[in-house]
């Protein structure tokens, strides 16, 4: 266990099913190594959890062996849509179903139970910050990098100069809703994939969980007729093996894998004429799969990805480090970040 800084910051990943907390000391060492989960409860709306992280924030100071009085401040990160500020969306979404959270403060309603400042990003947007701080370190200032998780949906953040690019609305890095080319990409007879935002042919049509079991399943299962994922009871459940199928080559997941790193690289191509970020990050269950066939995505990814030869040489591409962790550890880089301003 490292000394204790003079103060310290909790960082509080909030998910469907439970919350998962980190701490940080002012060195930036994290004094957790391991995932510390507790239940998040959310399904039973807001104000049990933020009882719930309360009991998160009080559970992982216990096992560091330290006392809420040395917190100076709380990073809280949610999956969206919320605003910049942590107010979740009027509309509501998957994980804050309960009519209760509709345009409901997180941030405000955490900072006011704690006595803490809490400093809000949505989780996608935590992981960025996280993985830009494990490439960058003192250097983070320094430079600028873009993220694309590959989850349920495409998840993305952007930092410039070492912070969280949120935009007037708190919608910026959206970058699963953000249209790409599909000439080229699409095989003979596909049909144009649609997003649940309403798009067609944006990037998290193709590069999602949600894209597979919507638009990239359906169709090769009619190009790879009889195939054994044809024959499970649902796409939803098909969806979720494509993966496994994918490292050990199958030939129709590696189709579908083609399409979603093929729109991953035109993705970065526009962010490299938009943005032109130092590193091109990569996260979602697929940094989690085999080296053998995450190499290959990576370098497929790669590959799409059109940069000026300029671009080339200052330019990398890596993959999200501690996946599961990278939410609460960017909460918590957010939080000691808004001390040093
Ligand atoms: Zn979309």
């Amino acid at each position: 266990m490292a000394i204790p800084g003079p103060w310290l910051v909790v960082g509080l990943d909030n998910g469907g099913t439970t919350n998962n907390a980190t701490v940080l000391d002012k060195s930036g060492k994290f004094l957790v190594d391991r995932l510390v989960e507790t239940p998040s409860l959310v399904r039973e709306g807001p104000d049990v959890a933020v009882e719930s992280l309360v009991e998160s924030f009080e559970h992982v100071l216990e096992e560091v062996g330290e006392v809420p009085s040395s917190v100076r401040a709380v990073g809280l990160d949610s999956p969206g849509p919320a605003s910049a500020n942590g107010v979740i969306s009027s509309r509501g979404s998957t994980n804050f179903s309960h009519p209760g959270w509709r345009g409901f403060d997180f941030r405000g309603a955490l900072e006011q139970r704690l006595g803490l400042p809490v400093v809000y990003n949505n989780d996608a947007n935590a992981a960025a910050l996280y993985a830009h701080h494990v490439r960058y370190g003192a250097e983070a200032a320094a430079h600028s990098s873009i993220s694309a998780i590959v989850g349920t949906g495409l998840g993305g953040g952007v930092v410039e100069a070492g912070q969280v690019v949120k935009g007037a609305a708190g919608m910026a890095g959206e970058l699963g809703h953000v249209p790409i080319p599909m000439e080229g990409l699409l095989a003979e007879g596909q049909p144009p994939p649609g997003c649940n935002c309403g798009f067609v042919g944006d990037a998290e049509s193709i590069a999602s969980l949600t894209g597979i079991e919507k638009n990239l399943l359906p169709y090769w299962l009619t190009r790879f007729e009889g195939h054994e994922l044809g024959r499970l009871p649902s796409l939803a459940e098909a969806a979720k093996f494509v993966r496994r199928y994918g490292e050990r080559g199958d030939p129709l997941a590696l189709e579908i894998f083609r399409q979603q790193a093929m729109a991953l690289g035109r993705l970065f191509t526009i962010a490299a004429n938009y943005s032109d970020p130092s590193t091109y990050f990569l996260g979602g269950g697929v940094v989690e799969a085999g080296p053998r066939f995450r190499d290959w995505f990576l370098a497929t990814v790669r590959e799409h990805t059109l940069l000026r030869e300029e671009q080339t040489r200052v330019a990398s591409f890596a993959l999200v480090p501690d996946l599961d962790m990278a939410g609460a550890r960017g909460a918590a880089i957010a939080a000691a970040e808004s001390l040093k301003r």
